[in-house]
Formats: structure tokens, C-alpha cells, sequence
């Protein structure tokens, strides 16, 4: 006879209020709930570690976007990678390691669905929340699909020393790319040249014309803008864009915490007249690609060709102010929490 599974008291962070501009300690809480026994066909998996992203902003609004919003007092979500601590589901046997969408909590119980058994040996856990996993396949997708990146290439990158920016940097040099990377701060330009190997950072906080220093970096011209950040960034692409050259629209990070619409990029015209492809995309779109994406990243992780940052917050309770972090450039890398 299977013995009865225990109920399992878990902490979880409840968004308690929607942020109004940039979020605070305010909009979030902490509760202890308990998770029913597992059932037939159901797992129970201990978070070691969770993910907090900028998409994150958006859903804590209350219209739909690509999501679905997060809900008031309802416990957030996210990607995080767990270890099955019992198990009733032989897919999912006790001990293994997975992926899930079920982070800032400490325990989740599932039937399986979302949850993917991931390989401990190929990378550290935590990889698979970055280089990877969703922010990796974001900097790939972005190049291979929707850049169509040819060597040779000049491509600029915005937030150039985070999690998807780091690798969009070290993808394309790999194809004989001229670099030219942005970032809010000397220690992440000096990673960027040093470690990550780009041509030339701005640090675009302290730049007073960001369209000129980009000409001063590519003075032929930019052919891929890679967009984490939109607004002046983009009006400075848009500006030192080749003919035919192509706007990656991935992110907006600029505006997500914005009580009034964006003022720029004032010169969109410069789309049509410079003939420019502009592309938005959503990783999980591409998700029948992964297997390829897996393929093509391990080999270059494992020979150490792609190199990776993490910033790690510990503990659950650390996640709200982690995640208000990323709107601050307090993350080189990938933000990560660390639950285990
Ligand atoms: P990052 O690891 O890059 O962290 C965010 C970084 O953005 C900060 O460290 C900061 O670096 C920079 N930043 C914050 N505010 C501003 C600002 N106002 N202006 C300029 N830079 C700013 O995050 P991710 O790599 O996870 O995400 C990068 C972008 O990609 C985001 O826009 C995100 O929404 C988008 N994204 C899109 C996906 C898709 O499917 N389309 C999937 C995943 C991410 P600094 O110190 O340089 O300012």
C-alpha cells in the first residue's frame, strides 16, 4: 500500500497591489499557505531557485497583454528549477530536477504540465534559467530568426550586460560581429569588453548624445539594432541604422515602469526612409525551436565560448527587491534568486 503523502506548509509572494511607476516592497507579501497531499499522477517539487524577469512588470498591470496579469493576492509566477521531493507520477520520479513556471514559492505540486526534467550534468541548475534556458533562447531567437544575423554584421545591443544582452553580445561575435554594447555602468562595460570580448560599450547614463557616440563606435553605420530598452536607445538606432538594416524588437525596459507615454523615438520616419525591417517576437513563440537552441548552446557552454554572469539574492524573501533591482541595472547578468 502507498502511504499517505503530508500536507506541505509552503511561503509564497502574493502581489498584495499594482505598482504605480517603479515597484516597491509595498506592492508585494509574503504568506505561508499549506499544499494538499499529492494525489495519483502528481509530484511535489522544493524550489532551489527562481527567476525574476522585466516581462514581469507587465503582467502586475491590470490589462491583458501578451499574458495574462497577475492577480491580487494570488501568488506570483515565474521560472524556476526545482527538485521532485515526492512523487506519485513516474515521469517525475522523486529526485529529479525540473523546470517549472511556478516560482516565488517554495514548493509547488503538479500533474506535469509546464514542468520539464531537466539534465543537472549538462549545466548548473541555475543555467537553466539563463544562458540555457528562456533568457539564452531569447538572445538566439533573436538573432538566428528574426535578425537573421550575418557574419560581419554591426549590431549595437541595448542592456548589453544582461541576462539576454550578455549572450546577444557573445552570439554575435562568435559570427565575426562588430559589437557595439550600452550599459548603466563602468564595472558592467568593463565585463563587456574584457570578459564577453564587444568592441565598444556607451555608458549611456552618462552619455549626452547617444545617437553621436554610436556613430563615433560604427561611423559605417549600424546594421542590427538588438532593442532590451526602447525609447531614446531606439531613436539613437533608428538615427545610425544603415539602409535595410534591422530593429530586434525584444524589450522596452525603459518604459515598462512609465506613468506617461514614451516621448521617444521622435524619428520613426527613419523607418521608411532607411527602408528598415522592425520585428517584435516573444520567446515562447519559438518553443518548438528549443531542441535546436539546446543543441547549439551546450557545445559552446561546455567549451567555455560563452561565458555568463550571475547575480544571486538569497532567500524567498529577497525576491520583491531582486526584481525591483533589475530597473535599477543592480543585476550583472542574470538575476536569479536561490531558494534551496
Ligand atoms: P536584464 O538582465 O538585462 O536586466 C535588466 C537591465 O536593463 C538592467 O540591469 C539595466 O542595466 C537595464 N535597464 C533597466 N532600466 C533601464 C532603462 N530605463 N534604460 C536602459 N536600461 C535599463 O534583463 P533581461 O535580459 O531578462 O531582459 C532584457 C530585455 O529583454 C527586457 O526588456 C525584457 O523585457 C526583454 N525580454 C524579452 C523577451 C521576449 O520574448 N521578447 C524574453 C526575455 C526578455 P543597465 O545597468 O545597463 O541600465
Amino acid at each position: 500500500m502507498t502511504q499517505k503523502s503530508q500536507a506541505t506548509k509552503s511561503r509564497q509572494i502574493v502581489l498584495a497591489s499594482r505598482p504605480e511607476g517603479v515597484p516597491t516592497s509595498s506592492n508585494f507579501s509574503m504568506e505561508s499557505v499549506e499544499i494538499p497531499p499529492i494525489e495519483d499522477g502528481e509530484f511535489l517539487v522544493k524550489n532551489e531557485w527562481m527567476s525574476v524577469d522585466p516581462y514581469m512588470r507587465g503582467r502586475m498591470k491590470a490589462g491583458d497583454s501578451y499574458v495574462a496579469p497577475f492577480q491580487i493576492d494570488q501568488p506570483l509566477e515565474g521560472g524556476c528549477v526545482g527538485r521532485v521531493v515526492d512523487s506519485r507520477n513516474e515521469k517525475f520520479p522523486k529526485g529529479d530536477y525540473v523546470l517549472g513556471n511556478l516560482g516565488w514559492r517554495e514548493y509547488w505540486k503538479s500533474s506535469g504540465e509546464g514542468a520539464t526534467v531537466i539534465d543537472p550534468n549538462l549545466a548548473p541548475l541555475q543555467a537553466y534559467l539563463s544562458v540555457l534556458g528562456m533568457t539564452g533562447m531569447t538572445a538566439w531567437v533573436g538573432l538566428n530568426t528574426i535578425a537573421k544575423l550575418k557574419p560581419g554584421s554591426t549590431i549595437f545591443v541595448s542592456a548589453a550586460s544582461g541576462a539576454v544582452g550578455s549572450v546577444v553580445c557573445q552570439l554575435a561575435k562568435a559570427m565575426d560581429c562588430k559589437v557595439i554594447g550600452s550599459a548603466g555602468k563602468p564595472s558592467k562595460i568593463d565585463w563587456l569588453i574584457d570578459k564577453a570580448g564587444i568592441d565598444a560599450c556607451i555608458n549611456y547614463k552618462e552619455s549626452k548624445d547617444l545617437a553621436g557616440d554610436l556613430t563615433k563606435h560604427a561611423p559605417d553605420g549600424i546594421d542590427v539594432y538588438f532593442d532590451n530598452v526602447g525609447g531614446e536607445h531606439l531613436e539613437a538606432a533608428l538615427d545610425a541604422m544603415n539602409d535595410f538594416g534591422c530593429c530586434v524588437e525584444c524589450g522596452m525596459i525603459s518604459t515598462y515602469n512609465a506613468t506617461e507615454p514614451p516621448v521617444a523615438p521622435r524619428n520613426l520616419f527613419k523607418v521608411i526612409a532607411k527602408r528598415i525591417r522592425m520585428e517584435g517576437f516573444i520567446v515562447r513563440d519559438h518553443l518548438d525551436a528549443q531542441a535546436e537552441f539546446i543543441a547549439d548552446m551546450a557545445p559552446l557552454i561546455k567549451d567555455k565560448k560563452i561565458v555568463w554572469e550571475e547575480t544571486i539574492a538569497d532567500g524567498l524573501e529577497k525576491a520583491p527587491s531582486a526584481f525591483i533591482g533589475l530597473f535599477d541595472g543592480d543585476n550583472l547578468g542574470k538575476q536569479l534568486v536561490r531558494l534551496g
